[in-house]
């Protein structure tokens, strides 16, 4: 497994072939705007550290990024208390988990501007297609995910893409965003 081996080199190159769409989502938004808002840190801050990535790269990864548009000390003072809080260095010092899918669909709902959330859940149904036909997906599964979500079978529309994008048939019904990056790496690693 990579755990703990994970570095902020490595992070692009993962989140095309192993990342779920959520996660590839807000890594995208966060590459392009240099910041997240408050539920997309946390969002993604813990997928992360759930696939490995250590506290001092967690620090270099987001401070590298946000350091693009905001100031260093403003950085250290508003930012870094949550990153390492999510690694339970501060506050309670709770080990915060990663969040499951269930969480991620049913709890905070994303607003204008947010890019947590589960694109499967919470992106128009328009604009999902064309997010997945930008992929180079064919119609016929283009269709099929759009039918599962709008049943409100967003899991198994996520399972449906990793087969897609996998070029697998392994039927997979995720229900961990860190669970999909695990079978991913599994597959890809034969
Ligand atoms: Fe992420 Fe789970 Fe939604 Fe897939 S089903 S995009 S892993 S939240």
């Amino acid at each position: 497994a990579l755990s703990g081996n994970i570095t902020v080199e490595m992070i692009d190159g993962l989140s095309k072939t192993s990342f779920p769409l959520c996660m590839q989502q807000l890594h995208q938004a966060f590459r392009q705007n240099h910041h997240l808002r408050h539920w997309g840190r946390m969002q993604y801050g813990l997928f992360l550290k759930g696939i490995g990535l250590s506290l001092d790269e967690a620090l270099r990864f987001w401070r590298t990024e946000f350091l693009k548009k905001m100031d260093p000390d403003k950085f250290d003072k508003s930012y870094s208390y949550t990153i390492r809080h999510n690694y339970g260095k501060e506050g309670k010092r709770t080990d915060y988990t990663p969040y499951s899918c269930i969480k991620v669909i049913t709890t905070n709902t994303p607003a204008v501007g947010d890019h947590h959330g589960c694109p499967f859940r919470h992106t128009d149904p328009e604009l999902l297609k064309q997010r997945l036909q930008s992929q180079m997906m064919s119609k016929d599964v283009v269709d099929e995910i759009i039918s599962l979500c709008k049943t409100s079978h967003y899991q198994l529309a996520c399972g449906r893409y990793f087969d897609w994008s996998h070029k697998s048939d392994t039927k997979f019904n995720p229900n961990h965003p860190n669970q999909y990056f695990e079978e991913s790496q599994h597959f890809l690693s034969g």
